[in-house]
């Protein structure tokens, strides 16, 4: 006996909490369906770095650790900007390509962050209708499926997801319109390639949840800063979009029909978007110098640094021709933000041996920085609702230690987003404000839902919480395939008693 196939249907940043209500409301027929057949396994991405670290980790049960990837741009510690971090850079395969070494037939389409590997047998579309879609648009394996692909079903602009809102501001109906025609083009182009291609696993990603979350959970959440309680009068658009995503998944599990073992995977929820980090850099570099005076200097900065110091510290104009043109503004300060998402802000140390002009040596002096801008960040308040405004910390160090952790930030630290941020007020450098540009109003927390079920699996709650990376080696398994070398483990509960092996 064989095992049974496996269809992954992932709602990428889909609400779990929204999705047991709207399913218990009646609104979603088929979510609710699931939730009565299916093992229910809550599920939680990586602390503080799941903004851009979830997907790699769910695909490839590696650890942001370990790949390295928490955001697509990164800290550069020979300049002090950022680079660009490509997906396929990172180092492990992801469960498709471990499947397809097995001789299995896999067909994916639409996983995030994701890119055709070579020598990759099975089917694969990237960013053919994406939230924040690589730069390098639509690709697919085989090479010559995009172009009949976009003849048969269209493809979805390159736009990134602030773009695309930007174009329908103020008019939400026109949001939710093209966000429902994409889940429609994209279930029938999965159907076609299912009907069409033989395969063990069929994997497929809906990213409209994600990209009506961030941009109308204002119009959703009646305690949001901005919420408009007339411009909700013609509905809630994350429940239109919701209901389109429970349509498109009923209609795939009928046609996938009972003998395919099913994970539908809502995978990390939303919560009000923090609107302060716009003025976090300047915080941080004004509490820096502060702090400079008490704490360790460490290794005195050299004459040439010194003077390439001076030079940053000219307008960028000036310096046009200077030897540090490249170099970011913060290259000798003591520490300074790094990219990491909106929910969590992230301070990296400009640590010795590590960071080109790094200056603290590991051990007692990156300590003391670290203790000190921690208890400086957790006095910092908003005004507006005269609340911390961090509401929890990270130490990189406690959690991450993997071979790329020297990558990572070294303190994160969580927004509290209940309220509006008029400003930002420290005790110790005094109050800060400037204008937002940022106009997302939804961001994410990192608690999800899969639920399993097919031939002979039993309904019932899981009783635990499955890291995002036990979900590869676990689809594996489904297939008889043992992924190894992975930091996510197997759920055992979920293997018997469908599989032979
Ligand atoms: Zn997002
Ligand atoms: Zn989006």
């Amino acid at each position: 006996m064989t095992a049974p196939r496996v269809l992954f249907i992932g709602l990428d940043a889909a609400d779990e909490s929204l999705l047991r209500a709207w399913a218990d409301a009646g609104e979603l027929p088929n979510v609710a369906r699931l939730l009565a057949q299916s093992q229910r396994c809550p599920t939680q991405a990586p602390p503080a770095v799941y903004l851009g670290g979830l997907w790699p980790s769910l695909v490839t049960g590696w650890q942001p650790d370990r790949h390295g990837y928490t955001w697509w741009e990164r800290h550069d510690p020979q300049t002090y900007g950022t680079r660009r971090f490509r997906t396929d850079d990172i180092e492990a395969p992801t469960f498709w390509q471990r499947l397809d070494d097995a001789g299995l037939r896999t067909l994916v389409v639409d996983v995030p962050l994701s890119r055709p590997a070579p020598g990759f047998g099975g089917v694969h579309l990237v960013d053919w209708g994406a939230h924040d879609p690589d730069p390098r648009g639509f690709v697919t394996n085989p090479p010559g499926l995009a172009a009949e692909i976009t003849a048969r079903h269209g493809q979805f602009d390159a736009d990134s997801c602030d773009r695309f809102a930007r174009r329908h501001r103020g008019d939400e109906g026109a949001i939710v319109a093209g966000l429902v025609a994409r889940i429609a083009a994209r279930e029938r182009l999965f159907d076609d390639l299912v009907r069409r291609e033989s395969w063990d696993l069929a994997a497929v990603v809906f990213s409209e949840s994600h990209c009506v979350g961030h941009q109308c959970w204002h119009l959703h959440d009646p305690g949001h800063y901005a919420h408009e309680r007339a411009a909700t009068r013609a509905g809630d658009p994350m429940l239109a979009v919701y209901k389109a995503l429970d349509g498109a998944v009923g209609r795939l599990l009928d046609h996938a029909g009972p003998d395919t073992r099913v994970m539908l995977l809502a995978t990390h929820g939303f919560r009000t978007h923090p609107d302060a980090g716009h003025l976090a850099p300047r915080l941080v570099r004004r509490l820096v110098r502060h702090l400079s005076a008490s704490l360790p200097a460490g290794r005195p900065p050299s004459s040439g640094e010194r003077l390439s110091r001076r030079w940053l510290r000219t307008p960028r104009k000036a310096r046009k021709a200077g030897p540090v043109r490249r170099l970011a503004r913060h290259a000798f300060d003591h520490a300074f933000v790094v990219p990491n998402g909106d929910g969590w802000l992230a301070l990296r140390l400009n640590v010795a041996g590590r960071d080109r002009f790094g200056r603290l040596a590991p051990g007692p002096q990156t300590d003391a920085w670290l203790d000190a801008l921690q208890h400086e960040l957790s006095l910092v308040r908003n005004p507006g609702s005269d609340r911390p405004a961090f509401k929890s910390f990270l130490r990189r160090d406690t959690l991450y230690r993997g071979p790329h952790a020297d990558d990572l930030a070294d303190l994160f630290a969580e927004w509290d987003s209940s309220a509006h941020y008029p400003a930002l007020h420290s005790p110790t450098v005094g109050r800060l404000e400037g204008p937002l540009l940022e106009r997302r109003t939804g961001d994410h927390r990192p608690e999800g839902l899969a639920l399993v079920s097919g031939p002979g699996q039993e309904p019932g709650d899981l009783g635990r919480t499955l890291s995002i990376t036990d979900l590869a080696p676990t689809l594996c398994a489904w297939l008889g395939v043992e992924m190894t070398d992975v930091d996510g483990r197997v759920a055992e509960e979920l293997l018997e008693p469908a599989v032979t092996r």
